[in-house]
């Protein structure tokens, strides 16, 4: 595997740009593995790199239906922040930003995070009070999270309005500094690549038709169209289809999925310096290094596998921008596109054992998954490899949804992006 390096660049420049190799080799299955990761997203094939470098389990296969990174981790709008309201919650996410700081190091792969700032706006007296409570939690919590008045919000943001005339008065915001965005492709990418590196193979184009389980419950392996994968472990990180893949092993799961759209518009100069999210109104936006405005809006109000939404929703939400920001009224809309959420009850995730031996899960990340992928891949791998969870995954059991230990992020925020 080359080293990206600024020596290597400076190599390829000067002898055509031959010295590159393919950054992962496109593997075919072999007859078993140690371990079978279902869903090559940031969590799967971070769960692998995770696998191979920490825990020596380098047998492992990573295999998705499509092409690496293509499912959400492909499609999300890339806001990373870790102030949640509960301490779980805080431990998990805050672990997550901790890796995000080194990534790109310990990867060697720009994964281009930039703490450029969440901030996040309150339009009423009940938004005011419930961030003023994740602020004093987040504190408490070691996590970094600050109150600003109307003003500092906008110094903050320029282009915010806060006229009291608006039709979503800005009272106030929280902002959360280490927070920020990175690039989605490249953490598939650099993960990859590190797990290839390490002797993980990657199978794309093979879906999962089927986990197989021994006469005693345990599993035994996979079905795919390439034929039966055996496996002592499995492991789904399979987003908004993990109920459908997990239900052949006759686990059922409390999962609904969901289209949740984005879209960009066209590039322009720089003019938005942060992140900016309303979930009041349901529409948050930041500005890509292209120079695309990228406005992310709510889920859609019912189920689907469509992995495309409906257009009343991203109109809702370029009303609500267009209403916050009328400085971007007449930009143009270049493309929208859709991924598949998985949501859970309280709208946190579900990371751990299942009651089938040798079968781990993943889930339940709706629409905030992308900011914990270092975090939950780090954790994941633990739990696969030891065969317990981890300290920061233990509160996140399936069974949660039995003894009633809600970690309730959806009451507590009304929207977890
Ligand atoms: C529009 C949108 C905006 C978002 N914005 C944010 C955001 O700003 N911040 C944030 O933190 N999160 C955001 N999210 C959520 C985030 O993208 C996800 O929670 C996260 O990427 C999940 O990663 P993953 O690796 O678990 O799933 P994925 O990246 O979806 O990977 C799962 C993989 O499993 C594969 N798969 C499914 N079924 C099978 C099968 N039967 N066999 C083999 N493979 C299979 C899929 O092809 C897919 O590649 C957003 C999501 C969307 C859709």
């Amino acid at each position: 595997m080359t080293h990206f390096s600024f020596a290597q660049v400076i190599r390829g420049a000067l002898t055509g740009q031959k010295n590159w190799t393919p950054q992962w080799p496109d593997a075919q299955p072999r007859a078993s593995y140690d371990v079978v990761i279902v869903g090559a997203g940031g969590h799967g094939l971070g769960a692998a790199y995770y696998l191979a470098k920490e825990h020596g389990i380098s047998n492992v296969a990573v295999i998705d239906k499509g092409w690496l990174g293509g499912g959400n981790t492909g499609r999300n709008t890339t806001i990373i922040r870790s102030n949640y309201l509960y301490d779980e919650s805080a431990r998990l996410y805050d672990h997550a930003l901790d890796l995000w700081e080194n990534l790109s190091q310990e990867l060697n792969y720009n994964v281009m995070y930039s703490k450029r700032g969440v901030m996040m706006l309150a339009h009423n007296v009940h938004d005011v009070q419930s961030f003023q409570r994740h602020v004093h939690s987040n504190r408490l919590n070691g996590v970094d999270n600050e109150w600003l008045t109307a003003q500092e919000a906008q110094r903050f943001c320029p282009p915010l309005d806060i006229s009291p005339s608006a039709r979503y008065p800005v009272v106030g915001a929280a902002l959360q500094r280490r927070a920020g965005t990175a690039r989605h492709d490249a953490v598939a990418w650099g993960y990859a690549r590190g797990a290839a590196a390490r002797g993980v193979d990657i199978i794309q184009n093979c879906p999962v038709t089927a986990i197989r389980r021994g006469p005693d419950g345990r599993v035994t392996g996979v079905e795919t169209p390439k034929g039966f994968i055996a496996a002592k472990k499995v492991a789904v990180s399979a987003a908004g289809n993990t109920s459908v893949v997990m239900e052949t092993a006759g686990v059922r799961l409390p999962l609904e999925s969901y289209p949740l759209q984005a879209l960009v518009s066209e590039p322009v100069k720089p003019i938005f310096p942060c992140v900016v999210m309303s979930n009041s109104v349901h529409a948050y936006i930041s500005q890509s290094d292209k120079g695309e405005l990228v406005i992310g809006s709510g889920t859609d109000q019912y189920v689907s596998y469509s992995q495309r939404g409906g257009l009343p929703l991203i109109e809702h939400t370029l009303a609500s921008i267009c209403e916050i920001f009328p400085i971007f009224r007449r930009m143009r809309m270049l493309r929208k596109w859709g991924g598949i959420v998985d949501v859970t009850p309280d709208r946190s995730p579900i990371i751990g054992k299942t009651p089938v031996p040798g079968l781990y899960v993943n889930c339940g990340w709706g629409t905030g998954g992308f900011k914990a992928t270092p975090g939950s891949a780090h954790i994941f791998a633990h739990t696969i490899a030891r065969d317990e969870p981890h300290a920061i995954n233990a509160p996140f059991t399936l069974e949660r949804f039995t003894t009633g230990r809600l970690i309730d992020e959806a009451a507590a925020a009304a929207v977890a992006h």
